[in-house]
């Protein structure tokens, strides 16, 4: 927060910094202008006398009659005529000084150029402060008229001030708009500093629309976005993750449980075998037999265990090529008509399909077996059609709306004495969902007049 405060208040200062000092150096340079405009406005018109004065001197005209005629548009002025050693000749206020003139600074100027000011300066003869204006003619002599310092004079000496009031006004209303606009550039910039404060606490960030619609708001906006997106895959890989681990965890305690009874009906069988050689062959024939079918068991559990295992490692470790998926479907009805005598109708539409030939068909293999083994149907039919769409239904006992959203997963036995007898692993309809899913479609099941699955292979197109 501080930092975003602190980007506004000095990205503002910057900006106020700089447009007042503007300001001030305008108005300074522009006041100078215009008293400097006026005070040589005021010389020109003492200088008009001035020349006057010097022309009715020429002409041999007395002072006091030429000063007593001088329309002079300044108010009340002050005529001196200084002869060349300074002396005064004449003075219209009658202060004949005898202090050398030549070294007041209006009188040395003129001398130096032939014209010369001084502004506000004090009268040593009479006291009074004046603007002098003086003249060299070219007789040496100094005319020199002063403007008495009025009350008039001075205001038309001063700089127009209402010049002051507009620019100040400005810089004023330069201020707020400067105040406003870093207060909005700034909003994103907060805005993204609250984000990442948020971000840093790893709390969830969920929408990225507050920011302003300008390109920085725009810049901050996809920021944010990008972020939600990354995070939003990052915690989805970390739920995949966790779910795998978890997944991998319960097969593993499944498989031990699993395991469990067929190793220690292999062990029962052969430690009576070993322990008893002399029973009789019967027996020792009931024996072998109920090892080797246990040890079938832990063989097609051990191949649907890799199968699920293959599966949940990821796509890539499966390998696919094209399929004549028809072909090897009509493969697999016919072995399982050699096999049951159940009826099984089957309607395929020729397809190819690019996929893994174990995975499959172990789709095919495994609801024929349930199909067989678990539903008591007369009738098995499997329909299809060119998209890839397929319908596989038995006509049997069907499976009790409990137990039906469960069927797909690991391990889950409806009839667990039945499965088990029949060989069943309870990973057949989870291989089946895998399995369907690495194909890019998906399965559901229905029970109305027999168990249907419903599922889609999308072939290559
Ligand atoms: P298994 O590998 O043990 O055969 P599955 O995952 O294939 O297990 O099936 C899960 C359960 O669904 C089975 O225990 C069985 O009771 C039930 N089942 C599957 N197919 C059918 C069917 N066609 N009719 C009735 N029940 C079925």
């Amino acid at each position: 927060m501080k930092l975003t405060v602190s980007f506004r208040y000095r990205f503002l200062f910057i900006i106020l910094a700089i447009s007042w000092a503007l300001a001030g150096t305008l108005l300074i340079f522009q006041y100078q202008r215009e008293k400097k405009f006026r005070t040589e406005l005021l010389d020109a018109r003492l200088q008009a006398d001035n020349a006057m004065i010097a022309n009715g001197l020429r002409r041999g005209a007395d002072i006091r009659e030429i000063v007593g005629d001088l329309d002079s548009s300044v108010e009340n002025p002050r005529v001196t005529v200084i002869g060349e050693t300074g002396n005064v000749i004449y003075d219209s206020r009658g202060m004949v000084s005898a202090a050398n003139h030549n070294t007041r600074p209006e009188i040395a100027a003129a001398r130096a150029s032939g014209h010369g000011i001084a502004t506000e300066r004090h009268s040593e003869s009479d006291g009074s402060t004046y603007f002098y204006s003086a003249t060299l003619t070219d007789d040496g002599v100094v005319i020199r008229t002063a403007a008495p310092y009025t009350h008039s004079l001075e205001t038309f000496l001063k700089a127009d001030r209402s010049l002051i009031w507009i620019m100040l006004a400005i810089t004023l209303i330069m201020s707020v708009v400067a105040f406003i606009v870093t207060g909005k550039i700034s909003l994103s910039i907060r805005r993204l500093s609250a984000f990442a404060e948020q971000a840093e606490r790893g709390e969830p960030v969920l929408s990225s629309e507050a920011f302003p619609n300008d390109e920085l708001g725009n810049i901050a906006s996809n920021i944010v976005k990008l972020y939600i997106q990354r995070d939003a895959r990052h915690r989805d890989a970390l739920r995949h993750e966790k779910e795998k681990i978890r997944i991998k965890k319960q097969l593993t305690n499944n498989i031990n449980h699993e395991l469990k009874t067929p190793v220690s009906a292999i062990l029962v069988c052969i430690d009576v075998l070993a322990d008893h050689p002399e029973i009789e062959e019967s027996k020792k024939y009931e024996l072998i037999t109920l090892a080797k079918s246990n040890a079938q068991r832990l063989d097609t559990l051990l191949k649907d265990v890799a199968d699920i295992t293959r599966m949940d490692e990821g796509q890539e470790m499966i390998k696919k090529c094209e399929i004549n998926l028809a072909e090897s479907i009509i493969n697999i009805i016919n072995e399982y008509r050699m096999r049951t005598h159940i009826v099984i109708e089957a309607n395929i539409p020729p397809m190819t399909i690019y996929g893994n030939r174990r995975l499959i068909e172990s789709i095919f293999r495994n609801l024929f077996d349930n199909a067989i083994a678990y539903s008591g149907a007369s009738r098995i039919i499997l329909k299809a059609d060119s998209q890839g769409n397929f319908c596989f239904s038995d006509n049997g006992s069907g499976i009790s709306e409990e137990h039906l959203p469960h069927i797909f997963e690991r391990f889950y036995r409806v009839d667990k004495g039945r499965s088990r007898e029949s060989g069943g692993t309870g990973l057949g309809l989870a291989i089946v969902k895998n399995a369907v899913a690495i194909h890019g479609g998906t399965i559901r099941a229905v029970s109305l007049n027999g168990l249907n699955f419903y599922f889609n292979l999308p072939p290559k197109t």
